[in-house]
């Protein structure tokens, strides 16, 4: 498929970055799309790993600029998609693919009607609340907010192109592949 995207939307804490790190093993074909943000690093990420971190001022800047081809504030910090990621990507025959919250996969998905969104939901919420305590080595100062806001982006999960569950990381894994294959027409 020319100029393709593939976007792994759902709440934060779903397992989305562990799914495309494994992706981009697997298919020297994915082009990984690094996204900014103003959050603060955590412990183990560096800068372009796995966003470039910005100043909000900076981040507001290229707002300005257009730079973003979506930006959205999740969790009280703003993210954004640079754009010129997408046509580099392109140019060099590679299929993008990102990890991003609802309202940017919608935002894409409004720019690029190729956009294939797979939605990764965590297997109930509690589950989810475990895994992001686990991921941050402590309980987050907005644990209930991103509870909350995971509630109501489940409750959207059917109008992405794709749902899988992802209670077992290797069988969700089997069928995100088998959504890559069949869409990048490699099966
Ligand atoms: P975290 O800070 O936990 O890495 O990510 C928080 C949320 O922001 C995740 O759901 C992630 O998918 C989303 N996210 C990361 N980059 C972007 C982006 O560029 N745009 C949007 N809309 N969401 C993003």
């Amino acid at each position: 498929m020319k100029n393709a995207i593939i976007i792994l939307v759902g709440p934060s804490g779903a397992g989305k970055s562990t799914f495309l790190d494994q992706a981009l093993k697997d298919y020297s074909i994915l082009y990984d799309v690094i996204t900014c943000t103003t959050r603060a690093q955590r412990k183990g990420e560096s800068e372009g790993n796995p966003y470039f971190f910005l100043s909000r001022e900076k981040f507001l800047e290229l707002i300005e600029k257009d730079y973003f081809i979506e930006w959205a504030e999740v969790h009280g910090n703003l993210y954004g998609v640079p754009e010129e990621q997408l046509h580099k990507a392109w140019a060099e025959g590679k299929a993008v693919i990102m990890d991003i919250d609802i309202q940017g996969a919608q935002t894409l998905r409004s720019k690029y009607p190729q956009s294939l969104c797979i939605f990764i939901t965590p297997p109930s919420l509690d589950a989810l609340r475990d895994r992001v305590i686990r991921r941050e080595g402590q309980v987050p100062k907005d644990l209930e907010l991103r509870m909350e806001n995971a509630k109501k982006e489940m409750a959207m999960a059917d109008q992405f192109d794709f749902q899988v569950v992802n209670a077992d990381f290797q069988q969700c894994y089997r069928e995100i592949k088998k959504i890559i294959d069949d869409s990048l027409g490699l099966s």
